[in-house]
C-alpha cells in the first residue's frame, strides 16, 4: 500500500520549491513530513473491512507504521536519511476494492517512552513530551520571508503537530493516560487500485486556509491547541473537530486523496 506527499500536484520532496501553499500563495520549502497510521484495513467489494496483518519491520510495529517523506537534506536538515512510503501487510485471500487506516498511533503505545518503544515508536522526533504521546501528523514548511509572529518577532517554520490533547495521567509512574481529545483522523478511499494508485497527503489541502508567512497566536502554525487560532483551519482540512477532537464526517478527510502513484 502506497502514500505519497503532494503539492501542487507534484511530490513533495526536501530541497525542491513545494510552489505557492496557503491563503496568501507563499512559496515554501518542506521542513519535516511524517505520520503515524493505525487500523490498516483493505475493504472488500462487500464494504467489509478486513484489518491488514502488518508486517514488522523498522517502519511497522503489529499494529503501526510510520510514513516518512523527509529525507534530511537541503530544507529538512535534522531528520533522518531514511524515508518509507509504503505500508506493508497481510489480507486473506479476495477481492478488494478499496481501504481505510487511522492517522495516530494507538492509546496502548502512545503514552509510553520513545527510549523503551520498539521503532519506529523509538524516534523522538515524533514524541511529543508535552502531551505525553506522539505525534501523529508532523509537518513542517519554511515559507520565503520567514512567518511574522503576533509579537513582531520572525519564526523560520510554520509547524502542524497533530497528536492527542488534554492529556492527563503520567506513563512514567504506571498511570494510564486518558486525553480529552484523541484528534486520530480515520481515512476511508472507497475505490482505491493498490498496482497504481498510491494514498496522497495534499500538502496545498492541508494549508489551503492558512497564511504561512504570519501566525495568529499559540505555537507557530498548529500544534493542535484548542486555543490556537491557527488551528481552524488547519483542522478544517484534515477533517477534525477541533472542539473535541473528533472526525467531522468519519472516513472523510479533505488533506487524504487517491492519487496516481508518482
Ligand atoms: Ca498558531
Amino acid at each position: 500500500m502506497a502514500f505519497a506527499l503532494t503539492a501542487n500536484g507534484k511530490p513533495a520532496r526536501c530541497g525542491v520549491p513545494l510552489g505557492p501553499l496557503g491563503a496568501g500563495g507563499t512559496p515554501a520549502v518542506l521542513h519535516d513530513a511524517r505520520f503515524h497510521v493505525q487500523d490498516v484495513a483493505l475493504i472488500d467489494t462487500a464494504g467489509r473491512a478486513v484489518p491488514l496483518a502488518l508486517a514488522q519491520n523498522e517502519w511497522q510495529t503489529a499494529s503501526t507504521a510510520l510514513l516518512d517523506f523527509e529525507d534530511g537534506s537541503g530544507g529538512c536538515a535534522g531528520g533522518t536519511r531514511g524515508t518509507n512510503n509504503t505500508v506493508t501487510g497481510s489480507v486473506p485471500a479476495g477481492r478488494y476494492a478499496g481501504l481505510s487506516f487511522t492517522v495516530g498511533v494507538p492509546p496502548a503505545l502512545n503514552h509510553g517512552s520513545t527510549e523503551k518503544a520498539p521503532p519506529p515508536l523509538d524516534i523522538a522526533a515524533m514524541g511529543w513530551s508535552w502531551q505525553a504521546g506522539r505525534k501523529f501528523i508532523k509537518v513542517e514548511v519554511d515559507p520565503d520571508g520567514g512567518v511574522a509572529k503576533p509579537d513582531g518577532s520572525k519564526a523560520r517554520t510554520w509547524y502542524v503537530h497533530l497528536g492527542s490533547t488534554g492529556c492527563t495521567g503520567n506513563p512514567a509512574d504506571g498511570e494510564s493516560v486518558s486525553c480529552t481529545r484523541s484528534n486520530r483522523l480515520p481515512v476511508t478511499v472507497a475505490a482505491f487500485d493498490p498496482a497504481t494508485q498510491a494514498v496522497a497527503l495534499d500538502l496545498s489541502s492541508v494549508f489551503e486556509g492558512s497564511a504561512l508567512n504570519r501566525d495568529r497566536g499559540g505555537a507557530v502554525g498548529c500544534m493542535s491547541g484548542p486555543t490556537d487560532p491557527d488551528c481552524g483551519p488547519v483542522f478544517r482540512q484534515l477533517g477534525l473537530s477541533l472542539d473535541d477532537g473528533r472526525p467531522v464526517t468519519p472516513g472523510s478527510s479533505p488533506a487524504f486523496t487517491a492519487v496516481v502513484k508518482p
